[in-house]
């Protein structure tokens, strides 16, 4: 079906008007043409939609010189003012919303479900870090405690980190991006957000409404263009101070061997496991894991991607799944609000899923459902028996498949689970508290949760992956400490005379 993206006059300046928009990019208040540019094709119907501007270096280099600049202009306005600032963007956005959910609907192929869901949840989360932001404090440290500082004492601050990168990845564009943008202004930096190329309208949009209600200029700039051309010249830039990265693991290593001393967060790939244990509500786990694997299509950093299922209740199990299989309403989101799952970002995408799922079966894996695709649409599937050295056992699949591996008892379920190069999500299905107490104990991820699927970035719970799935937290009070450092005021009280001088001698 031909779709075409049209947006309202209050857009009208983030794009250049032609046969196809032609994106702009944001630099010192104003939205700046590129040279060249790259063809956005929407997954829905694999047809070109837009064209995204290619920041060039000397215009992002523009870009940092000038977030360097204005960075006093918002460490100069006074907390209460920033947290006023966004509030009105807040409430800009909610005005806008519906239009900015259909342009994400087209660009990324989200169903309405998703679409919505991303938006909403941007919203509030610019709601509750309003409300974490007023807890950066600080400490009083006293100095008598030591011998070498009787008449001293310390203030032990959080400032600014300065100019902050985030770069956000194709999944949740504008909710990533966000949640790099606000932080770093409520801390009092300027920010650059380089999305996705993939998707980065929807963001483009809300980056629209930042400028309108009046961020001051420079603090909040948008570079867009393909990583691989721009980012190692944004990220080793000594202009930058911190680095907030989500993306693949393989980007993440590769932009932390070039960004040098600056400080870089990395919120990175996943393999969450979910494990069903025989005392588990084998209904709830069902329910719960093919939404842990559906939703989204499945691209998701804490997708459920090896559920651990125990002998006992293995065939209970697949027997439930069969039956919330349904609840995914399959198709063309566009076409139908009621779809729950469309296609996913790309036809390549969907190859590579596919591949993983034939390796599976070759190994000996069965498909019970789906296992087809169509372009960029790929089916919702069930795949059982999937052999522990199966390429989907092991890798990211970024894909729409429930993928289940027998396991012996709890002991097998924790060794499988821990052995992956990941630990970023998991999850544990058992009504017996002391059971899950234990394995929630013993699981190597930075996140376990109990008796349903994994979700990040929901009310002020932290997140954040260990081994290759990140370094750092994100969520609200800790994406603001993560974009401040500390300083250590020291006051020396001994010329007033304050102060104790101990002369004695222990015993
Ligand atoms: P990606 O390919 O790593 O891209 C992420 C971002 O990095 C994009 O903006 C990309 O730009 C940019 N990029 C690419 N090469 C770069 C370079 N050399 N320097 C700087 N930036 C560069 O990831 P994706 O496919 O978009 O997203 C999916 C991945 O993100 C999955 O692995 C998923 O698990 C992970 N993820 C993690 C979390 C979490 O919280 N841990 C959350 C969401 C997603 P272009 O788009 O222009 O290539």
């Amino acid at each position: 079906m031909g779709y075409k993206l049209e947006l309202s006059e209050f857009f009208s300046e983030i794009y250049e008007k032609g046969e196809f928009p032609k994106f702009k990019v944001l630099i010192n208040g104003k939205w700046v043409s590129t040279k060249d540019s790259v063809d956005l094709i929407s997954p829905v119907n694999g047809e070109k939609i837009a064209e995204i501007g290619s920041v060039s270096k000397e215009q992002a280099q523009e870009a940092i010189d000038v977030a360097r600049k204005s960075q006093n202009s918002i460490r100069d306005m006074a907390g209460i003012d920033r947290i006023e600032m966004i509030n009105k963007i807040r409430e800009e956005i909610s005005v806008h919303k519906e239009e900015i959910i259909k342009a994400l609907m087209l660009e990324s192929g989200k169903a309405y479900s998703s679409a919505s869901g991303e938006i909403n949840a941007l919203i509030e989360r610019m709601r509750l870090s309003m409300e974490d932001f007023r807890k950066i404090m600080g400490e009083y440290l006293p100095g008598d405690w030591a011998s070498d500082t009787t008449q001293k004492f310390a203030l032990v601050i959080r400032e600014p980190m300065g100019v902050v990168l985030g770069i956000s990845p194709f999944n949740y564009p504008v909710f990533t991006s966000i949640s790099k943008a606000v932080p770093a202004l409520l801390a009092a930096n300027s920010v650059i957000i380089k999305p996705p190329s993939a998707d980065p309208i929807a963001f483009l949009m809300v980056s629209e409404i930042f400028r309108k209600v009046g961020v001051p200029n420079g603090v909040f700039q948008v570079l867009t263009g393909a990583g691989s051309e721009i980012g190692d010249f944004l990220v080793s830039n000594p202009g930058i101070n911190m680095v907030s990265f989500t993306g693949s693991t393989a980007v993440g290593k590769h932009i932390s061997s070039i960004a040098g001393l600056k400080k870089v967060h990395l919120e990175l790939g996943g393999k969450a496991p979910a494990i069903i244990l025989e005392d588990a509500d084998i209904d709830l786990a069902a329910r719960e894991c093919v939404k842990g694997s559906l939703e989204l299509a499945g691209q998701r950093c804490d997708a459920v991607s090896r559920i651990l299922v125990v002998e006992k209740v293995k065939d209970a199990f697949i027997d439930a799944v069969k039956r919330h299989l349904s609840d995914y309403k399959f198709g063309d989101p566009v076409a139908d609000k009621e779809v729950k799952m469309g296609p996913v970002i790309s036809e390549s995408a969907a190859k590579r899923i596919d591949d993983m799922v034939r390796d599976a079966v070759k190994r000996g894996a069965k498909i019970l459902a789906g296992g087809k695709f169509n372009k960029a649409y790929y089916e919702p599937t069930i795949l059982a028996d999937v052999p522990r050295d199966a390429i989907i056992a092991r890798e990211e699949t970024f894909g729409p498949v429930v993928t289940i591996i027998n396991v012996k008892d709890e002991n097998d379920a924790i060794n499988v689970a821990n052995d992956s190069e990941y630990g970023l999500d998991s999850a544990v299905f058992t009504n017996n508290f002391y059971r899950a107490w234990s394995v929630m104990k013993r699981i190597q991820a930075g996140n376990v949760t109990l008796n349903a699927a994994p979700s990040h970035g929901t009310a002020f719970f932290p997140f954040g992956g260990i081994k290759s799935s990140g370094e750092g937290k994100e969520g609200i009070a800790y994406s603001i400490e993560e974009m401040t450092a500390v300083k250590t005021m020291i006051f020396n009280l001994s010329p007033g005379g304050l102060g104790k001088v101990y002369t004695g001698k222990f015993k």
